[in-house]
């Protein structure tokens, strides 16, 4: 039994059944794919794909393009997104019925350590199961005193629906997913303000690698506040009404929208756990065994966004496929996984990995960085991209990767090469005499690499 259809569930329903046992699939929404395929990293992309064209347009001007103002006819572009969105969570159907995993529609509680009842359109179903597999991920936080019931604030959900494009956009939460949404409204016209109560956009992320995304949207947002609090939003007739505290935010603002994106929480708390004796901690995150997956019952596995940071929807893919071995009881199943990659698919994009400079610092691990910056990469220079860097984290005896950082265009796929290279335990030299294809941004890993291995000194 799978209890959740994104990508932890249907990865671990669709291994499971490869692994030949019978599975079952709840999900309480229609469509397959939870919140990444329906409303997240998917239609976000979607999204953001579009935004890049209209800046890539706009850049262009610099190598002598001029295409004039974009004509953005938005019921054509939210087609397109969801149009997307619709071709892969059809294709989940089809790979369920593929695999005869059975999917039962409707939500699911705990009444029991081996049943789960079923609340769907035809009432409330009990059924039965020796494992369990949980993965009913995450639901965005609300701010509290917001007044949610006025339209015009919206969560990621709502502004994916792209209902329309505010004259102006306020997002509370400088995070991912608060700058990559910003990221759109922005290309598609809206004046954007981004309010963020720490001291710097993408939190956790060392602050060399969120500088160029940082000027970039400084120069292109109406105002960007650190270090700020909203303490209030009034609704008005015209607008909303926000105060600020702190930071260099004024006292009050108007906006057309807000959009809230200031984290996730765990889905714990609405599965029943206690009937099947799951233990789940305050912030509702059910407590797993780490390699195991293994809940406080044993022949109950927790998986994704449900277990905890950080919530990727590659970590829970991954997971998913454990917990199958796991139930399966493959020889050595466990989770294994070295490091977990984060990506901001904003412009510039910022991808890291493995241990941070930051952390790095604040834990008094011994370390060495190895930069390179993009302005001496030939491919970024081609691109009109220099606005980039590439970091190593190395071990200062053995040189060996324990960390890297990008940020650039294309940042999210060159920072797999950075994953490999921590999962197979790789030194720079061995990434630093790798070959790689010239002129591409992918050199600028093997140039980082040179410069840990000491081969490249006479950098800009
Ligand atoms: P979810 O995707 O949350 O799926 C859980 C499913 O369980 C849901 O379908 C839910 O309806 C169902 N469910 C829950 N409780 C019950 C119940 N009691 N009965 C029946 N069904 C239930 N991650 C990335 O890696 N890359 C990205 O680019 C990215 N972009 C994102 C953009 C946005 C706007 C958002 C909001 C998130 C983004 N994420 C991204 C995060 C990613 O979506 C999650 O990490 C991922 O979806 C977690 O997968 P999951 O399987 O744990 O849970």
């Amino acid at each position: 039994m799978v209890l959740g259809s994104g990508p932890g569930g249907y990865s671990a329903a669709f291994h499971a059944a490869d692994l030949g046992l019978r599975t079952v699939l709840i999900e309480r929404h229609e469509r397959l794919g939870g919140v990444c395929l329906n409303v997240g990293c998917i239609p976000s992309k979607a999204l953001l794909h579009t935004a890049g064209l209209i800046a890539e347009a706009e850049d262009a001007a610099a190598q002598g393009l001029r295409f004039g103002a974009p004509e953005i006819d938005l019921d054509a572009v939210r087609g397109w997104k969801d149009e997307v969105v619709g071709k892969l969570t059809g294709g989940l159907d089809g790979l369920a019925r593929g695999r005869k995993v059975q999917v039962v529609r409707g939500t699911g509680r705990f009444t029991g350590p081996h049943e789960i009842a079923v609340e769907g359109p035809e009432g409330t179903t009990p059924v039965g199961f020796e494992h369990c597999i949980v993965a009913a991920g995450s639901s965005a936080v609300r701010l509290p005193g917001l007044p949610y019931d006025d339209e015009r604030v919206m969560d990621s959900t709502g502004a994916l629906a792209l209902a329309d494009v505010p004259g102006r956009l306020l997002v509370i939460g400088g995070g991912i997913i608060g700058m990559e949404m910003a990221s759109v409204y922005d290309a598609l016209g809206a004046q954007v303000t981004v309010v963020e109560l720490l001291d710097q956009l993408l939190p956790g992320c060392d602050g060399d690698l969120v500088r160029p995304l940082a000027k970039r949207v400084g120069a292109r947002y109406e105002a960007i506040h650190l270090a700020t609090r909203v303490t209030a939003v009034e609704t008005l007739e015209d607008g909303l009404w926000v105060s600020f505290e702190g930071g260099s935010a004024p006292a009050h603002a108007m906006f057309d929208r807000v959009l809230v994106a200031v984290g996730r929480r765990p889905n714990g708390r609405e599965i029943g756990a206690d009937a099947a004796g799951v233990e789940v901690d305050e912030r509702g995150f059910v407590l797993v065994d780490p390699v195991t997956l293994r809940t406080s019952a044993p022949h109950i596995l927790a998986i994704g966004d449900v277990i905890g940071e950080p919530m990727l929807a590659h970590k829970a893919s991954h997971e998913g496929k454990v917990a199958a071995e796991v139930i399966a009881g493959e020889p050595g199943a466990g989770y294994d996984a070295v490091a977990i990659p984060s990506v901001a698919y904003t412009d510039p994009e910022v991808a890291w990995v493995g241990l941070t400079e930051t952390r790095a610092k604040a834990d008094g691990i011994e370390h060495e960085v190895a930069k390179f910056p993009w302005a001496a990469s030939g491919r970024a220079l081609t691109l009109g991209r220099p606005d980039g860097l590439t970091k190593l984290i190395l071990e200062p005896e053995t040189r060996r990767v324990l960390g890297a950082g990008i940020v650039g265009v294309h940042a999210g796929d060159l920072i797999a090469e950075a994953v490999l290279a921590l999962e197979t335990g790789a030194v720079a030299e061995d990434v630093a005499l790798t070959i790689h294809p010239h002129p591409t941004l992918s050199e600028t890993v093997m140039f980082a690499a040179e410069v840990g291995a000491g081969t490249i000194t006479d950098l800009p």
